[in-house]
């Protein structure tokens, strides 16, 4: 069913006591508004409210007296303080019905697990008469979608993220109807190796708030995205020249993909090559990211992870004197890692983390955040970088294991820059 009004306004409603409560972080209301506002709409307000009737009814009738476009999530779950579905009914000023068809859906997703449905399951299948019930591929809890004062789209999606995001693709953002006038159109391009205030430098002209594309730009982990954000009738034309002319300009440092993983295992498979990981102070962090991307197994053949000086000895061939004259965080050790780990694992290419990720163990010399990273490769001399990373030690290994991917990325794209936080040899 598509929509009878244009939607131009939207408000969020986040609802459960763990998200008033500061138990659980509300990340629904962030995701939805991010994609509306992406379609062109306005984004009014967001509201979390507890699992409590008046509460999340009366946030109902409030904002639907001012918004085209209203999105509950939460509060669809079968137990007693799951109660957005009574809420709705008493927005409506209606009854709650049983819609058999939700009934069957709600069984089939126990039975075809082997297991019967609970009765208190049944509750999950009650509507207002006048809703109607959207189903949820991932989950029991059906969505619900009602018209309140023939004015407002309301839509109630379940809490968890992965049930929610999939209703909201398929039964929201196809339906939305935006006045022509506002139809944007948009695109982003993520890049890796400079600093956002780099990356933006590059873009000046192309950033001034008052151009038709909008560009801007953000930040996470080194990946720096660009959106560019095109309004009105000849927005696609004007997207593509403002894309091509940010691309050109960028053209060193464009990623394939938001990730470096998807970008790092795309140039592997295209040249039939493969990858292996020889991590330290990341523990595991790189091999994490590349196999957590479908078919990775093509190009990552696995890795090692060498905490100790023993086991990078014995697993990696790294010499006992590295250990006596260097450290262990040092260049010729993660070069004598990434060379080793690189023949044990017979692979083509091999990355070798090393470093100090605190709160401990730093010194004048080697400060906390101190990392080596290094790439050897076969036919190619070994690329080793002394990094001086900031943070906590979550925030350093996780800074390690990204750049020690995009330092594969330099040596498969060939390229030779300086990256973020890399300091002299
Ligand atoms: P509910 O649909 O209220 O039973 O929520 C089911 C699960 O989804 C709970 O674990 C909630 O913590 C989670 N959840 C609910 N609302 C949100 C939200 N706004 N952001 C992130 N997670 C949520
Ligand atoms: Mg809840």
């Amino acid at each position: 069913m598509s929509a009878r009004f244009d939607h131009v306004l939207a408000a969020v409603v986040a609802v459960g006591d763990e998200l008033v409560l500061g138990q659980k972080l509300d990340t629904n209301s962030r995701w939805i508004a991010d994609r509306l506002v992406l379609r062109g709409l306005d984004v009014a307000a967001h509201l979390t409210v507890p699992d409590d009737v008046d509460a999340i009814s009366s946030a109902i009738r409030r904002f639907a007296e001012r918004v085209e476009l209203l999105i509950l999530t939460g509060g669809l779950g079968p137990t007693a303080d799951d109660l957005t579905r009574a809420a709705l009914a008493a927005a409506l000023d209606e009854q709650l019905v049983l819609d058999e068809r939700a009934l069957e859906q709600v069984r089939l997703w126990f039975t075809s697990r082997g297991r019967e449905m609970p009765e208190q399951n049944r509750a999950q299948a009650l509507r207002p008469q006048t809703a109607r019930m959207l189903r949820n591929d991932h989950g029991t809890a059906p969505a619900l979608h009602a018209i309140l004062d023939n004015r407002c789209d309301i839509f109630c999606l379940p809490g968890p993220p992965h049930e929610m995001q999939p209703i909201f693709e398929r039964d929201i953002e196809p339906t939305l109807r935006l006045p022509p006038e506002r139809a944007v159109h948009t695109t982003v391009i993520h890049t890796f190796g400079r600093g956002e205030s780099d990356v933006a430098a590059q873009l000046a002209d192309l950033m001034d708030r008052s151009r038709n594309p909008l560009v801007g730009t953000t930040a996470s982990l080194g990946v720096v995205s660009v959106r560019i954000r095109a309004r009105g009738p000849d927005g696609p034309q004007r997207l593509r020249e403002t894309e091509s002319l940010v691309r050109t300009r960028l053209s060193e440092i464009l990623l394939d993909d938001e990730s470096l993983a998807v970008d790092v295992l795309n140039r592997l498979k295209a040249r039939q090559q493969t990858v292996a990981t020889v991590e330290s102070c990341t523990g595991g962090l790189v091999g994490e990211m590349l196999t957590s991307i479908p078919g990775s197994s093509q190009a990552f053949v696995g890795g090692l992870i060498t905490y100790t000086n023993e086991l990078k000895h014995r697993l990696a061939d790294v010499p006992h004197q590295v250990f006596e004259t260097e450290g262990a965080v040092s260049k010729p050790c993660a070069i004598a890692m990434a060379e080793g780990g690189r023949a044990h694992c017979h692979a083509d290419h091999a990355i070798a983390i090393t470093g100090i990720a605190g709160p401990d163990g730093g010194t004048d010399a080697k400060p906390v955040g101190t990392v080596w990273i290094a790439v050897a490769s076969e036919n190619a001399p070994t690329d080793a970088r002394r990094f001086l990373f900031k943070g906590s030690r979550q925030a350093i290994r996780t800074w390690s294991a990204a750049t020690a991917l995009g330092m594969l990325r330099l040596r498969l794209a060939g390229h030779n820059m300086r990256l973020l936080n890399q300091q002299e040899p």
